[in-house]
Parts: structure tokens; sequence; C-alpha cells
């Protein structure tokens, strides 16, 4: 299963916390991980092996988007701030609608992307 993981920037430690927290799990050999450019830099440095796309300004969610549409990514961990502004904003918006359309898991806080984790771990997905 492929998962993709993006982190804005006020929230790029929390989702540091978050791989540490998950770390043996997520470096397991069902799990496969993609990211935008920084924070696949940050989940790298934490000790995963991580593909990396694009910064999120430069496209990276876009391409994330892509790949939803083409079935080769099935959850996203969005550790979302909801007090920056960002200029990808549309970007944003279309990765969670594309999310919705092709009805892919995506969590856009902590305590989601926990539950979404979890619920991998017992086989749900
Ligand atoms: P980044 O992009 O991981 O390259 O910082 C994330 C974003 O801002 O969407």
């Amino acid at each position: 299963m492929k998962i993709a993981i993006i982190a804005h920037d006020g929230k790029k430690a929390e989702m540091v916390q978050f791989v540490m927290r998950h770390i043996q799990f997520l470096k397991s050999k069902k799990i496969e991980l993609v990211a935008t450019g920084t924070t696949g830099k940050h989940a790298q440095d934490s000790g995963l092996e991580v593909e990396r796309y694009e910064s999120g300004p430069l496209g990276g969610d876009a391409q994330i988007a892509a790949d939803v549409v083409n079935g080769k990514i099935q959850m996203v961990l969005f550790f979302r701030d909801p007090m920056g502004k960002h200029p990808h904003e549309p970007d944003i918006l279309m990765l969670m609608r594309i999310c919705d359309v092709r009805n892919v898991p995506i969590a856009t806080n902590p305590a989601t992307a926990e539950l979404l984790i979890k619920a991998i771990g017992v086989g749900k997905f």
C-alpha cells in the first residue's frame, strides 16, 4: 500500500513526531511512502525510505493527486496548517477533492492520521 505524506511548514514538527511514533510500522514491507519535497526530506532524516516529489508550492500536491487518480496512492496523510497562507491553495483544495472523488482516505490533521494508521495496522485497508 502506498501512502502519501504532506506537512505544511507549521505542522512539520508534528509530522516528524508522528512518523517517529509509527516508525516500525511505516518501515514495514507492506508500506511504501511518497511525500512532497521538504516533508519527504524530514521523513528521510527520521530514518524512513521515502520517494520525494516536488515541494508542495512547486506542484507536489498535484503530483500526489495525479497518483491518487491513477490508483497508485491508497492513502494521504496531510498535516495541514489551517492558520497559514499557502501560495498553492488551489492545489491543496484539488488534492482533497480528488481524494473525495476517488474515495481515497485522506487525514487532514494528526488525530485522523493516527486513526488511519491504527486502522491499517489491524488490516482494515
Ligand atoms: P513541502 O510541501 O513538503 O515541500 O514543504 C508541503 C506543502 O507545503 O504543501
